[in-house]
This record gives structure tokens, sequence and C-alpha cells, in this order.
């Protein structure tokens, strides 16, 4: 089916490169954006606390805490939690590596612990292994966009008394249990790159419903300062106290009007990448060899990635060859993730080695994400269909 692979030689099934991820930036946004930098204020202004209040009744949280990206709010919820030398905070290697970098942000340690075979998502019987006494934070990834186990999760952190840091910066509208992903964790950590669910440029969010995390959370990301300039401005006050060691880690009003706009369609993104997911299962549920996402029945992912696991010995080629084949048929495919132990950094400082989290190293071995975004055409959709098909039959064993 579909003649030689471009790889060797034949035609491609598309002649652009189609990305994994991508924004999508509609002409109401650029208004927004547009009245901002026409207006007074084009950082700290009106617009944040409309962007936070917006996004915490979104994801049914009481307090949310804007950020200048998702790893500066990791940073956020780690040093509010309280993380500092000699502390430990238990995480993930099936992640980007800004979930783990911030815990030495705060001079603690990562302590990683092996992930579930079905959602690739933190395994909480590994988490409770790797619990000592200088733990002080759980942090879990929604990888993909499906919600980590929550309940055991949570249960887990109140048995050892750890703060409960989600990461969901992949899971923005997933829900758990008919909860939105937001109000569940001690803190939820949001990102609005352009590959997420909606975007501020850079940006992100920590939302949670404690009102003291709040306070801290919004020092910290203004030097250590309680209050802002313009609040400062409005009452006529010059004196300010700087209470603790903070940053600048502000988004601005432009990029808040932006992500307002977007948000107002977060739910047709997701209905969209939902009915993407759908289309994937439906073409590839037969394909022998080739493994789809797992969703569990108390579930409700929000589709960041759609990684497919091409399985050990099923084809006549392995990852590496299936991956050179997509991309020269121009599917922008991409690896999620490479496991944060294995990166140089971590092996020098931490001294992991391969084999410590089988389940995570298995799956690294086999995975392949697929584009999947919101602003993907029908076209796109049917060409990732034809070219996987394409590929999974030229190699396909026996
Ligand atoms: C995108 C992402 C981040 C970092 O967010 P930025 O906004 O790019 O800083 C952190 N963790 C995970 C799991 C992510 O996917």
């Amino acid at each position: 089916m579909g003649g030689p692979l471009a790889i060797e030689g034949g035609a491609p099934v598309r002649r652009s490169l189609l990305p994994y991820g991508h924004q999508k930036i509609e002409e109401e946004d650029i208004r927004a954006v547009t009245e901002v930098l026409r207006s007074e204020w084009i950082t700290t202004g009106p617009k944040v606390a409309e962007f936070e209040g917006a996004l915490a009744a979104q994801v049914g949280a009481k307090h949310a805490v804007s950020f200048s990206s998702g790893t500066a709010a990791l940073h956020g919820a780690v040093s509010a939690a309280g993380l500092g030398p000699d502390d430990e905070a238990v995480t993930t290697p099936m992640t980007f590596c800004a979930t783990a970098n911030c815990v030495f942000y705060a001079g603690a340690r990562p302590v990683f612990a092996d992930v579930s075979p079905d959602t690739l998502n933190l395994d909480p019987a590994e988490a409770a292994r790797r619990v000592t006494p200088k733990t002080k934070a759980l942090i879990a990834v929604d990888y993909a966009g499906h919600p980590a186990d929550l309940d055991a999760l949570r249960a887990l952190a109140s048995r050892k008394n750890l703060v409960f840091i989600e990461d969901a910066c992949h899971a923005l509208g997933a829900r758990y249990k008919e909860h939105p992903v937001g109000g569940i964790a001690d803190m939820t950590v949001f990102s609005f790159h352009p590959v997420k669910h909606i975007t501020t440029g850079e940006g992100g969010m920590v939302a949670t419903n404690d009102e003291n995390l709040a306070c801290r959370l919004r020092g910290f990301r203004n030097h250590g300062i309680a209050g802002d300039v313009r609040e400062r401005q409005l009452q006529g006050q010059w004196h300010y106290d700087m209470t603790d060691l903070g940053f600048n880690y502000r988004l601005p009003d432009v990029a808040c009007a932006l992500g307002l706009s977007q948000l107002r369609r977060l739910d047709d993104n997701l209905a969209r990448r939902r009915e993407i997911a759908r289309q994937y299962i439906a073409a590839f549920c037969g394909l022998p060899g080739l493994r789809t996402p797992e969703v569990r029945p108390d579930a409700l992912p929000a589709w960041h990635l759609y990684p497919i696991r091409v399985e050990a010995g099923k084809f006549k080629t392995d990852r590496a060859g299936f991956f050179s084949a997509l991309r020269a048929e121009g599917i922008g495919v991409n690896v999620h993730y490479i496991p944060v132990h294995f990166h140089s950094y971590y092996r020098d400082h931490l001294g992991y080695k391969a084999g410590e989290f089988p389940v995570a190293e298995a799956a690294y071995d086999q995975l392949i994400s697929l584009p999947l975004f919101h602003g993907m055409e029908p076209q796109d959709v049917a060409d990732v269909i034809e070219a996987v098909r394409k590929v999974a039959s030229h190699f396909a064993a026996g």
C-alpha cells in the first residue's frame, strides 16, 4: 500500500513537514493584544487578575497565579512548598526535564520513581518506595494529558505529610473522576507554550485552593515583595517591603490578554484534540505491533500528545527506523520523552544508571509522538494515518 517509502526514494505522503504541535492564533486574539498595546498598562495591569480569575474558574480552583513560563511556575510551586537544601522531591522520569529541574532550583534533590505501564504516569507504589524522611514533595505529571493516579498520590502525600504538586502542563482541560484537573493537588501547574492547549507565547500558571500558598506564589514571582506597582500607584503609596527572596517571573498584560482570548476557545480546542485522538484510535487499533495510548475509565484526557509505541520485535525495524521513515513522509514525529535520568546533567549529579526505572526505559525505546494539535486540518489527520499505515505495512514482519 502507498508505494515505496519516501526514505527509500518513493514519493512522500506530504511535501511540507507537519509539526507535532502548533499554536493557533485568530484575529480576535490579535485584536485583544492590540487593545492592550494601546492601553496604559502593558505589564502588570488589569489583564493579569482577569486572566488568573478566568483560569481559576475554568479549572475549578480558588486561586491561580500567573508566571512568565510553565518552568517559572514550577519553580514557584516548589518554593511555595518550602523545598530547600537537604530536602527531596519524588517525581517521574517520563517527563520534560523542567519538572525535575525546578527541584534543583530550590537547592533540593529530585528522586525518580518508575511509572505505570499503561499510562506512563508516576506509579503510586513506586513513589511510596522512594519516600524517605527527607522527602517534602511529590511531583506528578499528567503524561500526554492523561491525569495521573491522583487519588492514590494524594493519599500518599497526606500519609507522609508531603506537598502534592501536579505538573499539568499537558493536561489543561483534563478531568479525573469528573473533576477538572486544577483543584485536586495542593498546587497544579500549567504551561502556555505554543504547543500547549492555549498559548501566551511563553507563560504559565499555578492553581491552588490554599490562600496561603497563593500568597507565597504571588510574592515569589515579584521579587518577594507583597503587592505590586500598580496597586501602590493606585493607592498613592511609595512604601513596600521585600519579605522573601523572589524573582521577576511576571506574565505581562499583553500576554494575559492573549491568554484570556485563547481561553475562550479552550473547549473547542479540547473537542478537536479528542476528535483527532478518536480518529487515530479507530485507524490504528487494528495494526499489529503498534500500541495506542490507553485511557483509564476514570480519566478524560486533554490529549496534549499522541504517543504510540512501536512494540519490540513486531516489525522488521525498530523505533528509530519507524521514526526516520515517518519523517521522510513529511510527518513531524517526535519522542516524548528521553527519561530525565538519562540526561548527562542527571547522570553526573545524581548518579542514576540505565536499568533503574525499567518501565519508563522500555517505553522510551518504543515511543513516537504523532502530530496532534487543535489547528490540524482534516487532510493533516488523513496524512498522518496514511503515513503510519504505509510505514507499518512496509515494515510488517513475516
Ligand atoms: C511544557 C512543559 C513544561 C514547561 O513549560 P514552559 O512553559 O515551556 O516553561 C514543564 N513540564 C511539562 C511536562 C511540559 O510539557
